[in-house]
């Protein structure tokens, strides 16, 4: 049995997201990245990159690990890069993408340098200005005032020398319809540059939930031929969570058990604050396996961690049974946007990493301890 916590990288529902996305690179034609920001695991890049074409980065941290573990189409975007890191950026990258017309130009003599020795496709990433979302503010690169993308009062009367091709991002775990909304809004708003001859691809960033029971794959399958027939153009599709949605868990044990005026609190050995930020951040309350809300089975709890952060509460569920000290619980989709944000405020140790291979053995990958979070620190 793995000790707690641990994240559990599951490969059987990777593998499953995975050939749902090879299919939609096939059928249609579009290149998929994994958008290494929600799921940097690179034990399983050999895996992943049997399916999809490459990865995208949000820096050259990112793209370096792409680089150096995946091996394939190595893309990023950033609002923002150093001269130092433009350098390296040019040497690794298929393609770069920026975030106003004076990044494209203060970096124009080190890219046109690269794209006389090599391939670099150049990109500017524009903001449609089409809002699909209103649950999530803080993920909604279309809110009033938001810097990431140029928008179309700003962009040039023509495409500038050397860009060959537009980025755009704008959903969050989304379907098929907000991507075709905004596409259309795009496509009526840009659509010069994308006739004057000069435009080779078309990125329609990420937050699709391709591999959500339920998504409209055939869709997207059409919506991409149709973009590649009509403006001669590679598209594409540089989805995180679709990757590794549902792919995998976060065990946790219950160090204690708290009586309160309200509901009695499980002090687990995980962390919302540590190894789930999204759960305070978003916020949301995880999926945990055997669980129901408040008042549905017989025994409820709070659950919470042992940080010193009164607010560090995970949420609160219903069991079957009573549930002990000792006892083992698993939260599900943990796979995605969690080992990539965790910390060790408080001192709290990571957890460990670990793969359940398909035949279901069960692996640790690596695990951390006091070194990892001295080393950060001085
Ligand atoms: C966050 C992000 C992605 C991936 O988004 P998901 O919601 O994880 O699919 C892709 N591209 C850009 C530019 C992003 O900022």
């Amino acid at each position: 049995m793995l000790q707690t916590p641990v994240y559990i990288i599951d490969e059987k529902a990777l593998i499953k997201n995975l050939e749902i996305l090879g299919r939609v690179e096939k059928e249609s034609g579009a290149h998929i990245l994994l958008a290494q920001k929600a799921f940097s695991a690179f034990c399983v890049y050999p895996l992943i990159a049997k399916y999809i074409s490459g990865v995208t980065a949000s820096g050259l941290f990112e793209a370096r690990l792409g680089a150096e573990e995946f091996r394939k189409e190595n893309h990023v975007f950033s609002p923002a890069f150093s001269d130092s890191e433009m350098e390296e950026l040019v040497q690794i990258c298929d393609h770069i993408s920026f975030n106003s017309l004076a990044q494209l130009e203060h970096h124009r003599p080190v890219w046109e340098k690269a794209q006389k020795e090599h391939d670099l496709g150049i990109g500017i990433r524009v903001n449609p200005e089409h809002s699909t979302q209103d649950a999530h503010a803080i993920y909604d690169p279309c809110a009033s005032g938001s810097r990431l993308g140029v928008r179309l009062c700003d962009m040039p009367d023509e495409v500038p020398w050397g860009v060959d091709g537009l980025h755009f991002h704008t959903l969050c775990e989304q379907g098929f319809k907000p991507l075709l909304e905004t596409f259309r809004v795009f496509e009526e708003k840009f659509q010069k540059y994308l006739m004057s001859g000069q435009i080779h691809w078309l990125n329609l960033g990420g937050g699709h939930h391709i591999t959500r029971e339920g998504y409209d794959v055939e869709g997207l399958i059409s919506l991409v031929k149709e973009i590649r027939d009509k403006y001669n153009v590679t598209v594409y599709l540089e989805p995180g969570e679709a990757i590794a949605l549902d792919a995998g868990d976060l065990d946790t044990t219950v160090m204690d058990i708290v009586n309160t005026d309200g509901l009695p609190v499980l002090i687990l050995d995980a962390s919302a604050a540590c190894h789930m930020p999204d759960v305070l951040e978003m916020p949301y309350r995880p999926p945990l396996a055997g669980s129901g809300e408040i008042g549905e089975k017989a025994f409820g709890y709070r659950l919470s961690s042992r940080t010193c952060l009164a607010g560090d509460v995970i949420g609160d569920y219903s069991f079957d049974k009573e549930i002990r000290i000792g006892d083992r619980l698993t939260f599900k989709d943990m796979s995605i946007y969690s080992m990539v944000k965790n910390n060790t405020f408080n001192g709290m140790p990571l957890p460990d990493i670990a793969l359940r291979h398909a035949d279901g053995s069960e692996e640790v990958i690596r695990s951390f301890g006091y070194l990892d979070f001295k080393n950060r620190l001085s």
